[in-house]
Order: structure tokens, then C-alpha cells, then sequence
């Protein structure tokens, strides 16, 4: 696990954030189709009721075959069609639930989730980050402890700056250790924070 400003961060900081690709998740496709026959869709993708994009899709006899259009950073849009193989595994509950395998044959790792690139692959084989792996020690710090506030406060307990104070009904042990994970957050949060402060004073006493 890297700490402020280490060189683990650092790599992550370059890698490209799952969040930025269209992703195919066949956990959705699944609630709306039955993929073990043969069936047709067009699969779209909308930000805030905009259409942002789509493809045509085709599955049966264990494989989605998806076609869409991909513009990469040079701005030039190319055609882009994946085959990919589908596996079921049984569920704890009864049932089954289908997987992807990734189309990259190097991989071929089970998977709920393709991203839409220049290739259709899973998270690993594109390298992709996910939003929380870019944030600071400090950030994530601060996000834990703004959980268990949250957690306190939904449960009619109030928060008076950073001091907690318990829900009626809320066992006092419960309560105690709730405290003790906030206060370990906060503190971690602050190191964080004293440590960035520091590092900037220090390039700006240097310039
Ligand atoms: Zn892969």
C-alpha cells in the first residue's frame, strides 16, 4: 500500500480511470435477455439522457458478438467488433448467472465487466484504475471517516465538528467502536494533510 505521494501512486496516477470507458455489463444484459438463446439488441449508452453511445449486439450458442463505433484520442472513429464467449456458474440461492470470459486469449479471465475501447477487454487487460486507487492516503482517509459520519447520522445520531455523538438506540459498545475507527481515520486523515501542507510549503520556500 503506497503512502502519500509514493512511487505506487504515482504509476496510478498515469493509468486511465475505468470510469472513462462505456463499459457492457452482462450482470444488466442478463436482467433484460436470456443470453443461452439466440437474441438481438442494441446496447445504448446515455450520460444525464444524452446519448453518449451504442452497439449492435448478437448472442447465442455461448457468444456475444458486439459491434461499435470507437473514436480513440487522435479523433478518427474505427470500427470495432469483439466476439466474446459466455459461461454460466451457479448461484448460492438457485439459479445461474452468466459471466464474460475477455476476448484477449492471453487473458481470458471470467469477468462481469467489459470496457469499451479500442479493444473490448476487462479492466486488467487495459489497465485501467479505478477513481479510489488515484486518491491520496489522506483522501481516502478522510472519505472512510465521512462513511462512518454518514453511518452515524442515518441512524439519528448527530455529528458536532468531528465529535460523534451516539444514536438513541445504538448500543454503547457499538458506538464505542465506531468512535475508535472514526478517530483512527481522522487521525491518518491529518497526517495526510500535514504532510502535503509541509511538502508544499517546502516547493514554495524553494521557488
Ligand atoms: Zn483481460
Amino acid at each position: 500500500m503506497g503512502g502519500v505521494g509514493s512511487g505506487v501512486e504515482r504509476s496510478l496516477e498515469r493509468r486511465p480511470l475505468a470510469t472513462d470507458f462505456l463499459t457492457l455489463d452482462v450482470r444488466a444484459l442478463a436482467h433484460l435477455l436470456d443470453l443461452r438463446f439466440d437474441c438481438e439488441a442494441t446496447c445504448t449508452w446515455a450520460v444525464g439522457g444524452e446519448l453518449v453511445g451504442s452497439a449492435g449486439m448478437k448472442a447465442g450458442a455461448g457468444l456475444m458478438v458486439l459491434s461499435y463505433q470507437f473514436t480513440g484520442s487522435d479523433r478518427l472513429p474505427s470500427k470495432v467488433t469483439a466476439s466474446i464467449p459466455l459461461v454460466w456458474s451457479r448461484c448460492t440461492l438457485g439459479g445461474e448467472r452468466p459471466w464474460f470470459l475477455c476476448p484477449n486469449e492471453a487473458c481470458g479471465r471470467r469477468v462481469a465487466i467489459l470496457y469499451c475501447g479500442a479493444n473490448l477487454l476487462c479492466r486488467r487487460c487495459l489497465g485501467l484504475a479505478y477513481p479510489s486507487q488515484r486518491e491520496t492516503a489522506g483522501a481516502r482517509a478522510h472519505r472512510k471517516a465521512a462513511r462512518v459520519r454518514q453511518y452515524i447520522e442515518q441512524r439519528g445520531g448527530s455529528v458536532d465538528h468531528n465529535f460523534l455523538v451516539r444514536p438513541k438506540g445504538m448500543h454503547r459498545q457499538t458506538f464505542l467502536r465506531l468512535r475508535v475507527v472514526h478517530e483512527h481515520w481522522m487521525a491518518l486523515y491529518f497526517t495526510g494533510e500535514t504532510r502535503r501542507l509541509e511538502a508544499m510549503l517546502k516547493r514554495l520556500e524553494s521557488m
